[in-house]
């Protein structure tokens, strides 16, 4: 992020590590780990995660074969980096939103094909998401401008399907929005698109 002539804000609590110099600084918030390590560390570190769908190689059917035997819901298992790293509570709500799915249904009801849709999908809209420094989880359709409606106005930018509007009516069918705790961290989805 540049900030040129002007002063770096000061970094928010969940701010973990910055890296700046005079021209620009970058932000590091909710990593696995912070810490200065070793390499063999780092090895063991990444040996307990599941695949991460920004590391180029990583194979999703290592995830599949954790998420096809479980009993947790799927919208848990996107959280436990053991199964898959890095999605983080608003890719999770808004992959299960683009895919139909009810967070509740368990690992094991999940087929290979929705999975493998749910992991294509997360390499995208998470590189997508890096390059662009925001997240943006709409389809063309459903951008402001496609559905003549005002842009969002939140803290985390980019535009979403559930993720923190409960309440809200979906942009696509008009239920409310719900929310509940799941897996320590509040969960969003529509009742009214999320059937499967
Ligand atoms: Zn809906």
């Amino acid at each position: 992020m540049t900030f040129g002539d002007a002063p770096a804000p000061p970094p928010t609590d969940t701010v973990r590590l910055r890296l700046a110099n005079p021209e620009a600084y970058v932000d590091l918030r909710g990593p696995t780990t912070c810490a200065l390590i070793t390499d063999a560390e780092k090895r063991a570190i990444h040996d307990r995660l599941g695949p991460d769908p920004l590391r180029d190689g990583d194979d999703p059917d290592r995830a599949w074969r954790r998420i096809s035997k479980s009993r947790t819901t799927v919208a848990a298992l996107l959280m436990d980096q053991k199964v898959v790293a890095g999605v983080g509570n608003v890719y999770r709500a808004e992959i299960l939103f683009r895919h139909g799915i009810d967070p509740y249904r368990a690992g094991k009801d999940l087929t290979q094909g929705e999975w493998d849709a749910i992991w294509a999908d997360l390499v995208l809209l998470m590189r997508e998401g890096v390059r662009l420094n925001r997240i943006d989880t709409v389809r063309p359709e459903h951008t402001p401008e496609a559905m003549g409606r005002p842009p969002r106005v939140d803290d985390h930018g980019g535009e979403v399907y559930v993720y923190r509007r409960a309440r809200m009516a979906c942009h696509v069918c008009g239920t409310d929005v719900r929310t509940a705790d799941l897996a320590a961290r509040n969960l969003f989805w529509c009742p009214g698109c999320q059937t499967r």
